[in-house]
C-alpha cells in the first residue's frame, strides 16, 4: 500500500498497527536503516529502536548506507551496525530475507543511496518513521509528522504509548536522548515543545546519563576540527549583506589541509546564523563526487522549499540540505545568482 503525499498533511500515525505486528510476533527478521551519513538522530533512533525490537523479533540488523562520525561510536549497539558501503553483498542478502525494514529519519529512498533500490525491491514490509517534510510514499506503514522534534522522539512516543515506558532500556534511553538533544540544537529550535521536555525527563529517569552523553557528543573531537572551524570562520565565510546571508565555502584543498573526516564539518553552518541580522546561513562543500550544501534559516524563510527547488534537496522548514553534480565553482556562482531573487523576502521583517 503506497500512500499519496497529500494524505500526510497533518501526519500519519500507524503506530498501533505496527505495535500489533510486534505483539503477534509476525516478523522474524528485521532490518533497520537510516539516511546517508547518519547523524545522532539517525543513528540514535536506529539503535534506540534496535534494543527495543530485540525483545520482539529474533533477528534484527542495523544497516547504515555509509559511515558516520566517530563521536557516535559510543552508542550502545554501535558494534553490531553494518555499513552498506563495502559490505554490499552481505547487506543485500540480509535485506532480501527480511520480513520488515524500518526506515528511520528519512522519507525518500534516494536518501539511502544504492541501498534504496534494494529496499524498494525487497519483499519485506516497509515501515517509515520520520519527521522530514514531503514524504515520497514508498512505505507500507508509517509513523510520520513534522510536528515533533526528532525521529528519536517518535520512537520514544511509539514505545511508551504502546508498550509502556518501562519497555525502554537504559541503552535505548541513551540513544534516544542523543537524537533529541542534537535535532533540537540542544533544546533551542522551534521544534522543541513541552512534550519534548517530558520525553527527555522520562529518558533521564530511565537512566540516560546526560553529562556523559554531552561529553561523548561534544567534547570528543580531534584538534584539527577546531582548527578547521577557526580557519573557516576567518577565511571562508562571506557575508552577503543585502540578502542577510552568511555563506561558507570549503574546497577540496581546504578539506585535505585539515584532514577532514566524516562529521568534522557538522555544525559549521550554524555559526553564520549567530550573526545579528543574518536570516540565512549556507555551507557549500566540495566533496569529491558531489558538491554538498547545508541550509539553515531563521523565521519564515523555508530552506526546505529553497533546497528542493534549486539544489535537489529538502529537509525541514529551517534546516535542509542539498547537492549538485556541477563543479564547486559553478555551484557557488549559481547560489549567489539564485539568492538574489530572494533578496526582498530575506529582508522582510
Ligand atoms: P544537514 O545540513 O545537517 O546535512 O541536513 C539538514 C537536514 O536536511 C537534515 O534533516 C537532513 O536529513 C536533510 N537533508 C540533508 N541533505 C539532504 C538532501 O540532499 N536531500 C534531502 N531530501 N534532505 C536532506
Ligand atoms: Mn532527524
Amino acid at each position: 500500500m503506497n500512500c499519496p503525499a497529500m494524505w500526510y498533511f497533518r501526519g500519519f500515525m500507524q503506530d498501533e498497527l505496527i505495535a500489533e505486528y510486534l505483539r503477534k510476533s509476525s516478523w522474524k527478521k528485521a532490518v533497520i536503516t537510516t539516511h546517508h551519513k547518519p547523524d545522532s538522530d539517525a543513528l540514535g533512533s536506529s539503535l534506540g529502536l534496535y534494543h527495543f525490537l530485540l525483545a520482539h523479533i529474533p533477528e534484527v540488523q542495523v544497516i547504515t548506507p555509509t559511515d558516520y562520525p566517530e563521536s557516535l561510536f559510543w552508542m550502545p549497539g554501535n558494534d553490531e551496525v553494518m555499513i552498506y558501503e563495502g559490505n554490499e553483498t552481505a547487506c543485500n542478502d540480509i535485506v532480501h530475507e527480511a520480513d520488515v525494514v524500518f526506515c528511520l529519519d528519512f522519507n525518500a529512498l534516494s536518501r539511502i543511496n544504492e541501498l534504496g533500490e534494494v529496499v524498494r525491491a525487497a519483499r519485506a514490509m516497509k515501515v517509515m518513521i520520520d519527521h522530514h517534510q514531503e514524504p515520497e510514499g514508498f512505505e507500507d506503514l508509517a509513523i510520520w509528522t513534522t510536528e515533533v522534534s526528532s525521529t528519536c522522539e517518535l520512537i520514544y512516543r511509539f514505545i511508551s504509548k504502546n508498550f509502556g515506558r518501562e519497555a525502554i532500556s537504559i541503552e535505548s534511553a541513551s540513544c534516544l536522548y542523543s537524537g533529541i538533544l542534537t535535532d533540537t540544537g540542544n533544546f533551542r529550535h522551534r521544534n522543541t515543545g513541552p512534550e519534548t521536555h517530558r520525553a527527555v525527563a522520562d529518558l533521564i529517569e530511565l537512566g540516560a546519563n546526560i553529562s556523559h552523553i554531552h561529553e561523548e557528543l561534544y567534547d570528543n573531537y580531534r584538534e584539527n576540527r577546531l582548527r578547521l572551524i577557526g580557519f573557516t570562520l576567518a577565511e571562508r565565510m562571506e557575508i552577503l549583506e543585502d540578502c542577510r546571508t552568511a555563506l561558507i565555502t570549503l574546497s577540496q584543498e581546504d578539506l585535505n589541509r585539515f584532514e577532514v573526516q566524516t562529521g568534522d564539518t557538522e555544525g559549521l553552518v550554524n555559526y553564520g546564523l549567530s550573526i545579528r541580522g543574518i536570516r540565512l546561513a549556507v555551507l557549500i562543500i566540495d566533496r569529491s563526487k558531489l558538491v554538498k550544501m547545508s541550509f539553515r534559516s531563521k523565521g519564515s524563510f523555508s530552506v526546505n522549499d529553497f533546497a528542493r527547488k534549486h539544489f535537489q534537496g529538502g529537509g525541514h522548514f529551517n534546516a535542509a540540505g542539498g547537492q549538485s553534480s556541477e563543479s564547486f565553482e559553478a555551484v557557488v556562482a549559481r547560489f549567489k545568482e539564485v539568492i538574489r531573487y530572494y533578496r526582498d523576502e530575506l529582508n522582510e521583517l
